[in-house]
């Protein structure tokens, strides 16, 4: 019988992250102060984050090591499983081997709490009490509430006021884990309080949130922010997912032609594809390709420029694929691949050719995503089924051509809070949508005028 689970032992854990800036051919452009316009200084950074996570997000450094209080905390969930999916081949008929690493083992549900709990850590060590953020439908407030409580930090989550009264469940984990969560807008920031008095219904945003969460922690001195996705130093705690996934794929004598991940912001995509990247770089054939949906379709139809990170233009500009920090998404049901930018490290990688993209309308990722949970078993996030689905073409397109490749993907979490989201499918709710031109083109005139080299 052939292998189905392949595993690692605890002591097999990874004890560095891998920082591709050190092997990149091309390096991003600075973040630039949004008041000056001038490259950020860590000073302009240090009242929201801890000096380590600048130095990490600056860092050129190819290994950085892993503290061993975060790997005391890791070994809760990790070293996450790669499964071969052997029903799915079978099911596909395809002569491709497929393997998915599986992110959803962790409390959380997803691979979010991989930077939660480095963040934390540094947070505490620094002599921080406190860490505010946004979460939108709630996965990276989930994952941030989970880690505080492990560092005996206070946790305070802005929520889009919309899921935080349409999806109750991911509010009651972030209570169970001790963090504070607030509807937002709240009457907590002069922003929140700004907003509630204009417009009283407001159901919020995650730009609306990002600007709460970052007054809340410029405003006190004990408070600090902190950001689930998108920045370098995410993306570096991410990178443990390929770094097992690589020792993983070596106990079976197997290796990736084709990485797949979905694209949010780009962390899980990054943690899974940089360490393979790493190889392709130094001259390895395979292809990476990030997967976004048709609604927000970043990577495919965004352009590359400097943009601020939030609606409402108080973060540094970062040089990035985006649709206009004023794009509005669709409401689909994959919440987390809805932010209009993408990493400045994918972006890079994109631009440079050595990443793929790819976008799918939202009712063929539903469909894989239950052709997935009928073969496998573990019904995926809709953020994840947008992997799934992509995997599928290529398994197909494989089947076409008799060509036996093999496929490793993201599985960055499970659906059993999004089952909301399957009901909308079977009601045959769900829409595809095709976020049109023109609106791409008129939130790309309101970028700010900053040349990108
Ligand atoms: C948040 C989330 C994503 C998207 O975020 P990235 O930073 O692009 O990884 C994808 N999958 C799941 C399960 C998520 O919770």
């Amino acid at each position: 019988m052939e292998q189905t689970k392949i595993l690692l032992e605890e002591k097999e854990m990874p004890r560095k992250w891998y920082n591709i800036v050190a092997d990149m051919p091309t390096r991003p452009g600075p973040p630039l102060n949004p008041k000056t316009m001038k490259p950020a200084a860590p000073e302009d950074l240090s009242p929201i984050f801890p000096i380590s996570l600048i130095e990490q997000e600056v860092s050129d450094q190819r290994w950085i090591d892993i503290p061993e209080e975060v790997l005391e905390v890791y070994a809760l969930w990790r070293p996450t499983p790669v499964f071969r999916a052997h029903r799915l081949e079978k099911a596909l008929g395809t002569p491709a081997r497929i393997y998915y690493k599986y992110e959803g083992v962790s409390p959380a549900g997803s691979h979010k709490p991989n930077t939660a709990v480095p963040q934390a850590y540094y947070n505490k060590k620094e002599g921080i009490k406190r860490l505010s953020t946004e979460t939108g439908a709630g996965q990276w407030g989930t994952a941030l509430a989970l880690a505080c409580n492990f560092f005996g930090l206070e946790c305070t989550v802005y929520m889009v006021k919309v899921s935080f009264e349409q999806k109750p469940y991911r509010k009651s984990m972030i209570r169970a884990y001790g963090a504070d969560v607030v509807a937002s807008p709240s009457d907590r920031t002069m922003t929140g309080r700004r907003i509630r008095a204009e417009a009283p219904d407001s159901p919020g945003s995650l730009g609306i949130a990002i600007s709460e969460a970052v007054e809340d922690a410029a405003s006190h001195d004990d408070t600090n922010y902190s950001l689930g996705s998108v920045l370098n130093h995410v993306l570096l705690h991410q990178t443990i997912i390929g770094l097992e996934a690589k020792a993983q794929m070596a106990k079976v004598n197997d290796y990736p032609d084709i990485v797949i991940g979905c694209v949010g912001g780009g962390s899980n995509f990054a943690g899974l594809s940089f360490p393979f990247l790493q190889d392709k770089i130094n001259g390895k054939d395979i292809r990476v390709i990030a997967v976004e949906p048709t609604a927000c379709p970043t990577l495919t139809k965004g352009i590359y420029a400097y943009d601020y990170g939030d609606t409402a233009g108080f973060t540094p500009l970062m040089p990035m694929y985006t649709l206009g920090h004023s794009f509005v998404p669709a409401g689909i049901h994959a919440g987390g691949l809805r932010y209009h930018g993408a990493s400045p490290l994918v972006s890079q990688l994109y631009r440079d050719g050595l990443i793929e993209a790819q976008a799918y309308g939202q009712v063929g990722v539903f469909e894989a995503a239950c052709l997935f949970a009928k073969s496998e078993g573990i019904i995926p996030a809709p953020e994840s089924s947008h992997a799934i689905k992509a995997v599928i073409e290529e398994a197909r397109r494989c089947k076409e051509a008799g060509e036996a490749k093999t496929i490793l993907f993201n599985l960055s979490g499970h659906g059993l809070l999004d089952l909301g989201a399957y009901d909308s499918y079977f009601a045959g709710k769900l829409e595809d949508y095709e976020h049109p031109s023109e609106l791409i083109e008129r939130a790309l005139a309101e970028l700010p005028k900053v040349a990108v080299s």
